[in-house]
């Protein structure tokens, strides 16, 4: 594969983002243009933007396994991490329960949320997360107290890509009558998930990680569940959300979701032959480890630490290669510290600094994972003949940690 500038990139990174799908942006165009109203307006313009929205709503619920009037349509995962939430301690506060349960390993919209709390009174426990990248629901069953108001839990990891067995996770919250929220945004679409099947009480998704635009996701919250406004205003989100709804966005991310949905099966079996020859292909270099559970992950993610190695320069000598990856979360990456979900599964900083996770989409070609074995393997190589802490193990001066 020839590797100039002019070729395309080879983009792997599609748990940062993804590129939007042409139905998503068919999809939003004709409310950019003709049909531009305010769903609040009464008058015919308006009416035929406020119909887009309860179809796009009712769309979603079918779904997700839920009814129309449970999705509450946020600005994306963020928005509806941090609305599940601050709800549950709301309900929880009134009745005298301050205790949530969570993993150390969640993603920063929930662990902040959840340290404004505890500054606020909330305890917090944040279970450990096993070296495999998982949680048991005994773990959760173990946890929960008398006090406990909410346990919030992703539904798969956007680093390690570990799946949660979340349905089980669910009945151990509904048999203990404990709010069960989990944040699905890189499951959905990806994933089958059903709310009232796996005893999801709330669920936050974002279209941006399913090929729809940025700046859209939903709260889908099980009827009698009280949310609390983070967005004081007009009565729009049967008066949940105000402002005015991002109608070009909901009905892109909505024709995002039908089309990523109707393919999970055919997209599992693809990218699950693509995730397996990078898998196999790493593992050739040595003093590498895989992340995560190999039989529980997504089939989009791939994440490796390589041991005497910064992820920062593999990415960047990996980005001159037309290799667009990720090390860690998009958030962390600019900064210091290692990967906290790298630390939560117990892999010590030196190791935690080498990572470097893939993630997939269904436009990736097996021949741009052939050219990728490639050329990790020789940035690797590079990088560690020029590590003096490479020098130090080869040496014996310090003891390798992987194999
Ligand atoms: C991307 C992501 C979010 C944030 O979603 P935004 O729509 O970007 O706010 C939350 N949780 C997880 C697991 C994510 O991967």
């Amino acid at each position: 594969m020839d590797c100039t500038n002019e070729r395309r990139k080879i983009y792997l990174d599609n748990a940062a983002t993804t590129k939007m799908s042409e139905a998503a942006i068919k999809a939003m165009l004709p409310y950019m243009d003709g049909i531009y109203g305010n769903p609040s307006s009464l008058h015919s313009v308006g009416q035929e933007a406020n119909e887009a929205l309860t179809s796009a709503r009712e769309r979603i619920a079918k779904i997700l396994g839920c009814e129309p009037r449970e999705i509450t349509f946020t600005s994306g995962g963020s928005e509806a991490d941090n609305q599940a939430i601050i709800s549950a301690a709301r309900l929880g506060e009134k009745k005298g329960k301050k205790h949530i349960i969570s993993t150390a390993f969640e993603h920063h919209a929930v662990l902040h949320t959840l340290n404004k709390l505890e500054k606020e009174g909330f305890e917090i426990t944040l279970l450990d997360v096993h070296e495999n990248g998982l949680i048991t629901a005994e773990q959760v069953r173990n946890a929960i107290r008398e006090d406990t108001c909410l346990v919030t839990m992703m539904y798969a990891n956007n680093e390690i890509g570990t799946v949660q067995p979340i349905a089980e996770i669910g009945a151990v919250c509904r048999e203990k009558g404990v709010l069960f929220h989990t944040d699905a945004v890189q499951a959905v679409g990806h994933l089958h998930i059903n709310v009232k099947e796996q005893n999801i009480d709330m669920l936050s998704l974002s279209a941006h990680k399913f090929h729809g635009p940025k700046g859209v996701g939903v709260l889908c919250a099980r009827k009698g569940i009280l949310l609390t406004n983070l967005i004081e205003g007009g009565a729009q989100e049967r008066g949940k959300r105000a402002g005015t709804e991002n109608i070009p966005a909901i009905m892109g991310m909505t024709a995002a979701l039908e089309e990523a949905c109707a393919k999970i099966d055919e997209n599992a079996v693809r990218l699950t032959v693509l995730r397996d020859k990078l898998i196999v292909g790493l593992s050739q270099i040595p003093h590498s480890v895989l992340n995560g559970d190999y039989g529980h992950r997504l089939p989009s993610n791939v994440s490796f630490c390589f041991e005497g190695i910064e992820g920062e320069s593999l990415l960047l000598l990996l980005d001159d290669k037309g290799i667009c990856a990720s090390s860690g979360s998009a958030c962390t990456s600019g900064s210091l510290d290692p990967s906290h979900v790298l630390l939560a599964i117990g892999r010590v900083h030196d190791i935690a600094h080498g990572s470097l996770r893939l993630s997939l989409s269904e436009e990736n070609t097996e021949e741009e994972i052939d050219y990728t074995i490639k050329a990790v393997k020789e940035v690797v190589a590079y990088l560690r003949g020029i590590s003096p802490i490479w020098r130090d193990l080869v040496n014996g001066k310090k003891e390798f940690i992987t194999k």
